[in-house]
């Protein structure tokens, strides 16, 4: 058989284990794996002696805010951060304009992205209407996604028609996603608590992004922890896949292992902002609000990793979150007027590749936690694993190599990065999709219009 491209002396890294391989790629798929040396005939070999190849990341949550929202980001430059990350499936959040929560902003939504996708691609539609979700969920969407939150003092990044606090609104859309038999994602948060919460710091003429920052975190984490507890009742009432966005406190890592070992059907992410970012203080201090996601204090975070080793915790997505300096600056000032969330795409594979460097995870588990975890939650076939037979989504990382984030490497369209300065070792070097370099040499080298729908499969039992 001659081969589209053979990669050559790689050691390939799967959630199973690790060893020495040549793979042949063909119409897009691995069609052959073999010892070294079995001399596979293509026309493109790529050597890979002295790097990892991977099954590419599978980033189940990412804020690529096309449409609506393009002076931050777009879909072209979203994902063209993935392949230089080393993500060849990327799901799309729901909170653009229009809100993605019926079939015809949803095929729209589409449209845009088989126009300009370099990498594969998903949308989270918006399950915040109850009547439109089997609809939506036939479009062989991956989840739906409802953010808890009701956002006080702007509209934004949660702005009308994605939130819903309302319990019984909330149980009804769970069990609409029974009957769809698609998963719900679920920003955590308890409004309420969060309004007193507020108050409090907004009385005593606390209202930087410290203080900010502080209110979120207040009381242990309470407004996460009370809203995961909520959630974790009203899954086991339903029976709904539930997927707990942005895990960051102890206590919800507890409850989360409660859930497990009573069987119910929860997965839960860490974002690297938990673990490299807003898990120093001293980071929040330096940046403000530009290291706001969210304050993770440090028994926390030390919990994540835990979860994160152990299994409570199932994978680990960017939460891709672009805002311009403009929309971050107010925050010196008052942290309610500035946009939260954090970009992280194009960094997010150094840091996981930095954290086994050290020793926090294993490479087997880095690899479960990025991409066969995803695909397996979220039903993608074909997908998340190096096998005869799987998509030629890969990424080929140096293990080896390290570098510091610079801000004018960043491909995202807001030019920055929160992680600047920080020096990781491990980076992605080449990455495929489809069997496709769209990233090579430090350049993407993808077409917009190369990633197609990494669409649910029914056909696959659903195992968490
Ligand atoms: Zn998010």
């Amino acid at each position: 058989m001659v081969f589209d491209t053979v990669i050559t002396g790689a050691e390939v890294a799967t959630a199973t284990g690790t060893y020495t391989a040549d793979i042949g790629i063909r119409d897009g798929r691995i069609a052959a794996l073999t010892q070294p040396g079995e001399a596979l005939e293509a026309p493109e070999t790529v050597d890979a002696a002295g790097l990892t190849l991977m099954p590419g990341l599978i980033d189940v949550h990412s804020h690529h805010r096309e449409p609506g929202f393009t002076h931050k980001e777009d879909i072209a430059t979203a994902t063209a951060a993935c392949a230089a990350g080393g993500i060849t499936t990327t799901f799309a959040m729901p909170n653009v304009h229009p809100v993605p929560n019926d079939a015809a902003t949803l095929e729209a939504m589409f449209e845009l992205y088989r126009r300009s996708a370099i990498v594969n691609w998903n949308v989270n539609a918006a399950g915040t209407d109850v009547e439109q979700i089997p609809a939506l969920a036939a479009m062989g969407i991956a989840a739906f996604k409802v953010f808890m939150v009701v956002d006080t003092g702007r509209d934004y990044p949660h702005m009308p028609g994605i939130g819903v606090h309302d319990h019984g609104e909330l149980m009804a859309i769970m069990e609409a996603c029974v009957a769809a038999d698609v998963p719900l994602m679920v920003h955590p948060h308890d409004q309420a608590l969060m309004d007193h919460i507020e108050r409090g710091y907004w009385d005593r003429g606390e209202r930087d992004a410290l203080a900010y920052a502080k209110a979120y975190a207040a009381h242990n984490g309470l407004i996460w922890d009370s809203a995961i507890a909520t959630l974790l009742r009203l899954q086991e009432a339903t029976g709904v896949r539930l997927h707990l966005l942005h895990v960051q406190t102890e206590r919800s890592v507890e409850l989360i292992a409660q859930a497990k070992a009573r069987g119910q059907a929860v997965s839960a992410e860490v974002n690297p902002w938990a673990l490299f970012l807003g898990h120093r203080w001293e980071n929040i201090e330096r940046l403000g609000s530009y290291a706001l996601s969210y304050w993770v204090d440090e028994h926390h975070v030390e919990a994540l990793w835990d979860g994160l080793r152990d299994g409570t915790l199932d994978l680990i997505s960017t939460d891709h979150a672009p805002h311009t300096r403009e929309e971050k600056e107010p925050g010196w000032t008052d942290g309610w007027k500035a946009n939260t969330g954090t970009p992280s795409a194009q960094f997010c594979a150094r840091m996981v590749l930095d954290a086994v460097h050290r020793g926090k995870l294993t490479l087997e588990r880095a690899v479960e936690l990025t991409s066969t975890a995803p695909a397996r939650i979220f039903r993608v076939a074909g997908k998340g694993t190096v096998t005869v037979g799987a998509d030629a989504d890969l990424v080929l990382v140096d293990r080896a190599r390290t570098a510091t984030v610079e801000d004018a490497e960043v491909l995202s369209k807001i030019g920055y990065s929160p992680y600047a300065g920080q020096t990781y070792t491990g980076m992605p070097v080449r990455t495929f999709v489809g069997g496709r370099t769209v990233f090579a040499d430090g350049a993407v080298t993808g077409a917009p219009g190369t990633g197609t729908q990494s669409r649910r499969d029914d056909r696959t039992a659903a195992v968490r």
